[in-house]
């Protein structure tokens, strides 16, 4: 086993010989993400203020106070809180993309990096105790080999120094695919689709919920739900990306 010196100065020297490309265009790397280059990281779009205060979605113009969106003001939403770290769009959406569908786990550092600046910028008043992933069906874990929100949720867990709770969530639904839906349509659609089951040592803690992608919030705030019923004290959300 290489110590860490060691494996850094040998990436240090590859990098050098053999930079490497960056996922969405090609072009060689830049030094803020492993796999991006500057032009394509500078195009990613950062969720900023003023945001709804509940689901973290941005609203444009100027907003005085906190607020809560439509969508948070017309349906329950059983999360404290939830923030995505950019738009899902230009090089967010390929990361992502190439995360999911094509095997990319190699993205799996980037894709934290950004949930890690995330959770700087809009959780650091909050403590959190335990992160869990949103669960995938299993019929689509073995066809896709992994559960992208597990990866995440790990990598993100280990930079938090935080224990995660992979299996503490299941999907006991299968649930068609949600793109067509309308956000009520959605709702629906997640309703009874998990269940969660959290060990003694970790009710009463406050969660962080991890996923790739949030749109309407359905699916983070039904499974806010179940980890409520099992015990939890509060669930917070982040994602890499807001569809
Ligand atoms: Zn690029
Ligand atoms: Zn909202």
């Amino acid at each position: 086993m290489l110590s860490a010196p060691v494996r850094q100065w040998g990436r240090a020297i590859g990098d050098l010989l053999y930079p490497r490309p960056c996922a969405v265009c090609g072009a060689a790397a830049g030094k803020a993400f492993a796999h991006l280059c500057w032009d394509c990281s500078a195009e990613i779009d950062f969720l900023q203020a003023p945001m709804c205060a509940r689901c973290g979605e941005p609203v444009a113009g100027r907003v005085d106070g906190a607020f809560e969106c439509h969508l948070c003001c017309a349906q329950p939403r059983h999360f404290e809180k939830a923030r995505s770290a950019a738009r899902y769009d230009a090089a967010a959406r390929e990361m992502v993309r190439r995360f999911k569908y094509e095997q990319g786990l190699w993205l799996r550092n980037d894709l934290v990096s950004l949930l890690y600046a995330c959770i700087d910028t809009h959780y650091d008043e909050v403590s959190l105790d335990l992160v869990v992933p949103v669960p995938l069906h299993p019929v689509k874990r073995r066809t896709r080999g992994y559960n992208q929100s597990e990866v995440l949720a790990a990598g993100l867990a280990k930079r938090l120094g935080l224990p995660c709770a992979r299996r503490a969530l299941r999907r006991v639904r299968f649930t068609s695919t949600q793109t067509r839906l309308t956000a009520r349509q959605r709702a629906d659609n997640v309703r009874g689709a998990f269940s969660a089951r959290l060990p003694a040592r970790f009710r009463q803690r406050h969660l962080l919920l991890v996923d790739d992608v949030m749109t309407t919030g359905a699916t983070v705030s039904e499974c806010s739900r179940c980890l409520l019923a099992a015990g939890a004290a509060g669930v917070w959300v982040v994602t890499v990306a807001r569809g």
